[in-house]
């Protein structure tokens, strides 16, 4: 016994002091694509290997449209190896999550050249933000947080890698316990709602069903591409798609898989949705 209290001293606290002080990230890790539209001479190369169709381009009225999907990307790399001329570059971004289905969303509008290529005109000042709504949210959660928070895990369908990170939050190294909140069993006791996969024509009932039977206010978490969007599953005979093609989303979180801190990230933010429901204040 003494020994064992003698080595948790000497090794100390193995939890990540996360979203106060920034992950410490492997050198191979890989966050979401950043675009240069600016210097994007062309984009269809990149939407032509882009697996997902995160990347897509059309050409209307002597105008070329392109769109960035971060709900439908799996951080791949295949755009960046694919653009020539270098707008497109991997980053070491993860905080991503939003509120808001279109803010994962990017736009650009070319003028049209006969040769195909084009010149930029405009583009969006949407997309999501990184660290500074995490320092926000580490913030909010000091002030705001009053009681424990449940949350139910769906699995509508996934691979299971989201799962693999969400069992990660519970180690000691992420430890989502010390925020006050933790999983639960059963919908009736839960606050949250945390689904992963494209929802499969198998889990539509019993993802309504668990939706049905959380008491409210319930906030729902789409976790990962396969959540948001369907991912590479998209839409097919076995897959309705995103979480929100069958029950309302709150909070959606892109990545595939989204690693912890993403997936804490994106709780975090979601907290805040549950407080509003709740009726209480920013800085009660
Ligand atoms: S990183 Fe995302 S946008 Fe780029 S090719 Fe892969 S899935 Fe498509």
């Amino acid at each position: 016994m003494f020994k064992i209290l003698q080595k948790s001293f000497s090794v100390g606290s193995a939890t990540a002091d996360y979203p106060r002080i920034a992950p410490h990230l492997a050198d191979q890790f890989r966050g979401c694509p950043e675009f240069d539209f600016a210097a994007w001479k062309d984009a269809r190369p990149a939407a032509d290997a882009c697996p997902t169709g995160a990347i897509a381009v059309s050409d209307r009225d002597g105008l070329r449209q392109v769109t960035v999907d971060y709900g439908r990307c799996i951080f791949c790399g295949e755009c960046e190896q694919a653009s020539a001329d270098g707008a497109v570059r991997m980053t070491r971004h993860f905080e991503l999550a939003a509120t808001d289905r279109r803010d994962l969303i990017l736009t650009a509008e070319y003028a049209l050249h006969p040769d195909g290529s084009h010149a930029a005109l405009r583009s969006s000042t949407r997309g999501p933000s990184a660290g500074e709504s995490a320092k926000r949210i580490a913030s909010a959660i000091h002030r705001l947080l009053g009681r424990s928070l449940s949350i139910r895990q769906v699995d509508a369908g996934s691979c299971n890698g989201c799962e693999q990170e969400i069992v990660a939050l519970n180690n000691p190294v992420h430890d989502i316990e010390r925020f006050g909140i933790h999983f639960v069993a059963s919908p009736r006791h839960a606050d949250m709602l945390l689904v992963t996969g494209p929802v499969t024509r198998n889990m539509e009932l019993a993802l309504r069903k668990t939706w049905a039977a959380t008491p409210t206010p319930k906030v729902v978490v789409a976790v990962g591409a396969c959540g948001i969007s369907g991912g590479i599953f998209a839409t097919n005979y076995a897959s309705l798609g995103g979480v929100d093609s069958v029950i309302p989303v709150d909070v959606y979180i892109p990545g595939c898989p989204p690693r912890p801190e993403a997936l804490l990230h994106g709780i975090l933010l979601a907290l805040s949705q549950v407080r509003q429901r709740m009726g209480v204040h920013p800085r009660g």
